[in-house]
This record gives C-alpha cells, structure tokens and sequence, in this order.
C-alpha cells in the first residue's frame, strides 16, 4: 500500500498504514477513507454485527431492555479503544475496527453458550469464540462479490484473533504463529483488549446494581469502588443511589482510561520500539496499567465473579441456555435434515469434506450465529410438541 495521509500524526510504532500487511484478497484502494476506516465500515455493515443486539453480555436479552448486549458492549470497547489510541497517537479507526469486532464470533448466551458450544464440539476440533470471529469475518459474512468474509486488513485479523489455542494456531499460518512464537499483537489490539475489560468490568457493576444482583454495600469491599464512592458521598451527600452509583462508575472507569495512558506511556518511553515490528518482538505487551491499579482492577474483576457470574439467579440462566445449546446441536448433528436447506447443504458439504469434523463445524456455526431468542424459540419448535416446527 502507497503513502496514506491516514497514517499522518501517528507515532512510527503505531501500525500505519503504509506497512500494512493487506487484505487476502487485494482489492483497489478505499478511496476517500483509509484502510482501517473501511475495515471499520466493513464491520459496521454486516449481519453479525447487527445479531449482537440480541446476544447477551451477562444478562440475557428478555430479562429486561436495560441491561448491555453485546452490541452496546461492542460500542462501549470502542469508544474506550478509540480515546486510548488517539491520546497515545496510536491508530484510532484500527482500534475502534478491533473493538467493534471483537466478540463477533459469540455464541448466544455469553460465556454460557460459549462452553455449552466448546463441549459440544470436543470430538470435533471445539469451540473458541475469537477463532469464531476469525471466521465469521473471513468465511460467513456473505456481502461481497469478489471474496469471501469481509476481506479485513491483516492488522484488524490480528486483532480480533485476541486468544488462540496452540493446535488451531498452527493451522492459521503467519496470523496464528505469534501464538507458537509467544510474540505480542499490535498496540492497537492490545488497546482493544484492555478496553474489553474495563468496559465490561464496568458496566457489569451497572447492571449489577440495577438488577438487585449485588449492592452498594457488597461494592464498598472492592477498594476501587470504595475510594470512589467516598469521593462521591463526601461531594454529594444527599445523592439518590442510582446517580450515585453512576457517578462511581463513571470516575471508575476515568481513573482506569487515566491510569492505562499514562502506564503504557511511560512503558513505550521505556522500551522506546524503532516500529510496530519491535512492539510484537516485545517480551510482554506494552499496553496496560501501573501495578496498583491492575491490582485493584483484578481485585473488581474477582468480587464480580463471586457475587454476579455466581449469583444463583445468573447461575439459573446459564444452565438452561447449556441445556437449549447441547440439544439443538445434538438434534442438527443427529439429522442434519432438520436444519434450513442452506445450513443442511453447508454441513453435508462439512461431511463430504472432513467427515463428522465437518458436519459439526456447520452446526456449530449455525447455532454460533443465533441471537438469544432466536435459539429459544428454535429449541421450542424442535422440542415443545404443542408449538409449530417452523
Ligand atoms: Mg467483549
């Protein structure tokens, strides 16, 4: 790729676009955009994309329209990634295209319906949601005349492969080998991963709350929150708790984005990379907070594991959401004349190919690309005798 004023203001280790890697397919320039920009629009514009708004973060679609799906979620990471990128003169449109793509390859349920999925598919090369992204982006996503997938730029691929097993890694040629080599992404990835977490971490804390899940109480043991919440109850004493908590979360998350700019800063300062070639040479990514906060930040991250993914109520959900994603793929593997013709023909064409390995890859993929409900309803007409079957 020729000279491209996108890459103007950026820092010689930011992934510019003049060094990009490409597209496996080359395809004419994007125009009025940069590369990246269009990867952005790309992603924007398809099916998946659009599916995250019925998938679920933690809280499942119907239980009420107030909690994050994995669409706002995707656009919470965003606005995060782009803010980190931009201060530190990094590739913002690179950001923000990794961010909104990063949970493409979602299952239905959350993590629920992730591992439900995994186990379904052990015999059968499993199930991994970021080497599900891959695909989606590279094979399913059917837009386009000339290529298959959405045809992304190298460096966007990258990063939305943010976890890759060694086995599946091997298969996946130069975009799966610094999983073998143990070398780092992009910064601009690395951005993307953080920002997942303090959104997530974050905003799961909203919902939390909103849902009668946990309460301030149980939040004033997070040291993070406490400090936070004193800050706020001293300025503000007589706030009703719903601003009060906002007004927590919001200075939680500014003093997490704070936090993570300065520390990677002072980071690349440090280890001063000639290019975006020594940031994945480095040993360790460079993108991340001090010591004391990721401490604190980890220190959130388990009290929502004990009292949010574990509260009995969430616990309920998860082990019906296994039980609706084991029996469709149990069902569809079984009989694939139960799917709908297009996902019939893909997993007799799977068959054909890599005998069982290929008809669950099919299966996998179809249910993959459910929305929460649309897996619910579709477990009720194969199941529930009393409902129509289509
Ligand atoms: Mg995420």
């Amino acid at each position: 790729m020729t000279e491209n004023r996108a890459d103007e203001g950026l820092v010689p280790y930011a992934s510019l676009e003049s060094r990009s890697q490409g597209r496996r397919f080359a395809e004419p320039g994007p125009g009025y955009r940069g590369e990246y920009e269009r990867d952005r629009d790309r992603i924007v514009h398809c099916t998946a994309f659009r599916r995250l708004v019925y998938k679920t973060q933690v809280f499942v679609n119907h239980e009420g329209d107030l909690y994050r799906t994995r669409l706002t979620h995707s656009l919470e990471v965003a606005q995060i990634g782009r803010s980190v990128a931009r201060r530190l003169r990094l590739n913002e449109p690179l950001s923000e295209a990794i961010c909104l793509a990063h949970d493409l390859g979602h299952t239905p349920f959350g993590h629920a319906g992730q591992d439900a999925l995994n186990a379904c598919m052990r015999d059968f090369g499993g199930f991994e949601h970021n080497l599900q992204s891959l695909r989606v982006v590279d094979e399913l996503e059917e837009r386009y005349a000339e290529f298959p997938g959405l045809n992304l730029t190298f460096e966007c691929r990258e990063g939305i492969l943010k976890h890759c097993s060694a086995r599946n890694a091997a298969t996946l040629g130069e975009l799966g080998r610094r999983f073998l080599e143990r070398r780092q992404p992009s910064l601009e990835a690395q951005i993307a991963n953080v920002a997942d977490e303090i959104a997530y971490n974050n905003h799961d804390v909203d919902d939390g709350v909103r849902a009668g899940l946990i309460s301030v109480e149980e939040l004033l043991t997070v040291p993070l929150c406490a400090r936070h919440h004193a800050v706020v109850v001293s300025r503000f004493p007589n706030l009703p708790e719903r601003r009060l908590v906002h007004e927590m979360i919001r200075r939680m998350i500014n003093e997490l984005v704070t936090d993570l700019i300065v520390s990677t800063q002072a980071r690349l300062d440090e280890a001063r990379p000639a290019d975006a070639a020594e940031v994945r040479a480095a040993p360790a990514p460079l993108v991340g907070f001090s010591p004391d906060v990721a401490a604190e930040h980890q220190a959130l991250k388990r009290f929502l594991m004990d009292h949010l993914y574990r509260h009995f109520r969430v616990l309920r959900m998860t082990r019906k959401a296994s039980r609706v994603i084991r029996e469709l793929f149990a069902a569809y593997f079984d009989d694939v004349r139960l799917l709908p013709v297009e996902h019939r023909d893909a997993a007799l064409a799977g068959a054909e190919r890599d005998g069982n390995s290929g008809k669950a890859r099919a299966v996998a993929d179809y249910i993959a690309g459910m929305t929460d409900r649309f897996a619910i309803v579709e477990h009720g007409r194969l199941f529930d005798p009393r409902l129509p079957v289509a």
